[in-house]
Order: structure tokens, then C-alpha cells, then sequence
């Protein structure tokens, strides 16, 4: 680190709430899978913001339909109608099969738009008694940061001195079938799920999961709510997760990649019967659907699709696991993920996974630990073999090496 990187992370550090401990490098310019911080140092990026960036950094392609709708409007309000917004809803039902789109920013405004849609069909189609909507979760969940959200979180930090919390929410084990179908009541609206659960350590359910939790669903008639917004578009080599075992859900949500790593847009997509519950004023969002967004969000899916990147994801996922497998690390217990989201758990004798992550950085190569034990690699869906190479003589020298217990 050097004089120049340190002042700003104490400018950062002196002016910023404290809500993120992140690693010491500032990142002044990106492009595709790398990143150049402050003094020049290239860096090969691993992490994708949390797969936000699956089409890399600065596509050229969607910059150029920002720039082109930068020209053109930028914001609206949903009080008016706009030109783009129309288009994106489309290209959305039209790539999932699913009838109707609600458009918002963060993620976790999608979480908690579907959150409300679930509630308010389970009341008017489903009758659920006033105020008795439940919805199901399971351990080790991520799904935002709202109240509401933390308030289903089995991890005790996310809550701590955030109470109240907000009812309605029944917590199951992950990968449980049996416990969720106990579960299920006739106040039961949704199952809220993440096919893998990416901020809990790339944990995978057990094969068959999601097509029993979606036959469940119906069997119960409980709406089957996917959480992809990390998991989603091309990440795990499906343009969906759920695909991997055709288990389509009645609400989709959206989000990071959407926004093609330039804008923050997410959705919610969903079928017909559920999303006709919202009646004007029900709910809504000021940048919501914007066509900026819009634009963005259409040229990100194009790319998306273009690019084979789902594909692409699949392949270079197979090899990256392959090579990793390959090093035969003495610090690691196991290798684990789909496409291009990896988890590697090191064990407990090797120490934790944070100062691996910083030995990366060092050589070159940005990663975050996720969960104590576990390093999660998910670079842009666009790397390349030769970059994947590079990386795994990098990754190779520091999991071969001697542990690293500070
Ligand atoms: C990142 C993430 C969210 C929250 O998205 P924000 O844009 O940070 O609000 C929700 N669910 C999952 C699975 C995520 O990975």
C-alpha cells in the first residue's frame, strides 16, 4: 500500500459509517475482468461486486446504450409513461415465461416487493385470515438489509439492535424438504428461496431440492419465490438457476446483473395471478423503472444472451473447478459451486479465510471471504482461459503454501 492509497482509505475511513470492513485497495479504473487501483496495479477482479458485474466492468455495449439514453431522458416518474420501460418488461416475460414485471433498484427492494405481493395474494386469492400471511425462509438466508429482511436473517448480527423485527416469517433448514413441507400451514403465502446460497458461503442443496420445494409449492398451493439476484443471469451457467432443475417459480427476483455493473435495477417477474394484485398505489418507487435503468438493464440482458455468457459461465466454471480441485491444497476441505460462483472452504486447522483473500490481493487478485471459512470466487462471466491461468498459478502458490493464521 502506498502513501497515496492510504490517504484516501483514511479519508474513507475518517467520513464514511464504518458498515463495511473492506479490503485495503482503492480502485480508480476498470475494464472487463480487471481493475487498476490508485498507483497503477492491475488487479484480476474475482469477486464481480457480488456477481453485479457478470457482463464485466465497462461493457462497451452498455455504455453505449447509457450514453445513447443519456442523450435522450434519464428520469420520469412512473406518474408518466416511458419509452424504455415497456421494452424491458418485455424482454423480461419474454426470457422467463413468467406474465408481468415490477421494476425497482436494489435488491432488496425486490425481495421486498415480492415479499408484499406473496402477503397480499395470500390474502385476496388464497384467504388467508387479516394479518396471517406467513412466509418460509430458510437458514443461513441472504437477502437484504431492510428490516424487514433482517428480521427473517438467521445470522445474529443482521439483527442485533434492530428490533422490532417484523413477524410473519418461519424459519427451515436449508436443503430441508421435510422440515418445509412441516412447515406449511394454511396461512402459508410463499417460500422465499435462494437456489444457492451465495452470502451464506456458496452452500448447495441437496440435487433435487428445488424441483421438491417447487412440487411442495404446488402440492400446497404456497407460491415458490426465487431469490436469483446473485445466483441469476448466466451466473451458475443457466441463464436462471431454478433451470438447472426446471423448477420455475411463480415470483422472480432480479437484480445486480440487471443493472449490467453501470446502474443499480431490479425486478420482480411473476405470474399473472400474483402480480395482479397491485392496483395503482399499492406500491412504487420514484427511480423504479426509470428509463435509464431501462435502457441499461435491456442492453445488459442482450449482452447476457449475445455473449453465450450462461454458457460461458458453464464452461470456464467446469474448468476453474477442475484446476482448483487440481491444486490439492492441504489448507482446503472443499471445493463447491456451480458455473462461475466457487466456494472454497478452508479448513478450520488452516485459519480463516481472510488472510488468503489479502495474500491474493498481493499477487494480483481480488476475492472476499464469505463466512469465516470460505473464499468465494465468482470473477465476470467474460474471463477467458488464459486469464482463468493466470489466476490459478496465482491462487495455486498461496493455497500450496504454508498456512496463514494472521
Ligand atoms: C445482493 C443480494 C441481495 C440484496 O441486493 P442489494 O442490491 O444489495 O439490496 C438480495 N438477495 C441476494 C441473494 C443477494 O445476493
Amino acid at each position: 500500500m502506498t502513501e497515496h492509497s492510504e490517504t484516501m482509505i483514511a479519508q474513507t475511513e475518517r467520513y464514511s459509517a464504518h458498515n463495511y470492513k473492506p479490503l485495503p485497495v482503492v480502485i480508480a479504473e476498470g475494464a472487463g475482468c480487471w481493475v487498476t487501483d490508485v498507483d497503477g496495479k492491475r488487479y484480476l477482479d474475482m469477486l464481480s461486486a457480488y456477481s453485479a458485474l457478470n457482463q464485466g466492468h465497462r461493457h462497451p455495449r452498455i455504455i453505449g446504450a447509457m450514453k445513447q439514453q443519456l442523450e435522450r431522458v434519464t428520469l420520469t416518474s412512473r406518474a408518466f409513461y416511458n419509452d424504455q420501460m415497456g421494452g424491458l418488461c418485455e424482454d423480461l416475460v419474454a426470457l422467463t415465461g413468467l406474465d408481468r414485471v415490477l421494476p425497482m433498484n436494489s435488491g432488496a427492494e425486490g425481495v421486498e416487493t415480492a415479499l408484499k405481493a406473496a402477503r397480499k395474494w395470500g390474502y385476496e386469492v388464497k384467504k388467508v385470515a387479516a394479518n396471517q400471511a406467513e412466509i418460509i425462509v430458510f437458514s443461513g438466508n441472504f437477502h437484504g438489509r431492510t428490516i424487514s429482511i433482517v428480521s427473517f436473517s438467521t445470522e445474529p448480527q443482521n439483527q442485533a439492535g434492530f428490533g422490532p423485527l417484523t413477524p410473519g416469517f418461519r424459519v427451515v433448514p436449508f436443503g430441508d424438504i421435510t422440515a418445509l413441507e412441516a412447515a406449511i400451514t394454511a396461512n402459508t403465502v410463499g417460500v422465499l428461496i435462494e437456489p444457492i446460497q451465495g452470502e451464506g458461503g456458496v452452500i448447495m442443496p441437496p440435487e433435487g431440492f428445488l424441483r421438491d420445494v417447487r412440487a411442495l409449492c404446488t402440492k400446497h398451493r404456497v407460491l415458490m419465490i426465487n431469490d436469483e439476484i446473485q445466483v441469476g443471469l448466466g451466473r451458475t451457467g443457466r441463464m436462471f438457476c431454478y433451470e438447472h432443475e426446471d423448477a420455475k417459480p411463480d415470483l422472480l427476483i432480479l437484480g445486480k446483473a440487471l443493472g449490467g455493473g453501470l446502474y443499480p435495477v431490479s425486478a420482480v417477474i411473476g405470474i399473472e395471478e400474483v402480480m395482479a394484485v397491485f392496483r395503482p398505489g399499492d406500491h412504487g418507487s420514484t427511480f423504479g423503472g426509470n428509463p435509464l435503468a431501462c435502457a441499461v438493464a435491456r442492453e445488459s440482458l442482450r449482452v447476457l444472451k449475445d455473449e453465450r455468457l450462461a454458457e460461458r459461465a458453464a464452461e470456464m466454471g467446469v474448468y476453474f473447478r477442475q484446476r482448483l480441485v487440481a491444486m490439492n491444497s492441504p489448507h482446503v476441505e472443499e471445493v463447491r459451486g456451480k458455473g462461475l460462483l466457487i466456494g472454497v472452504q478452508i479448513k478450520k486447522s488452516a485459519g480463516l479465510a481472510k488472510p488468503y483473500c489479502y495474500a491474493m490481493m498481493k499477487e494480483g487478485i481480488l476475492a472476499k471471504d464469505t463466512h469465516e471459512q470460505v473464499i468465494r470466487f465468482a470473477p465476470p462471466l467474460v474471463i477467458t482461459q488464459e486469464e482463468l491461468d493466470w489466476a490459478c498459478e496465482r491462487i495455486e502458490r498461496i493455497l500450496c503454501g504454508a498456512a496463514l493464521h494472521k
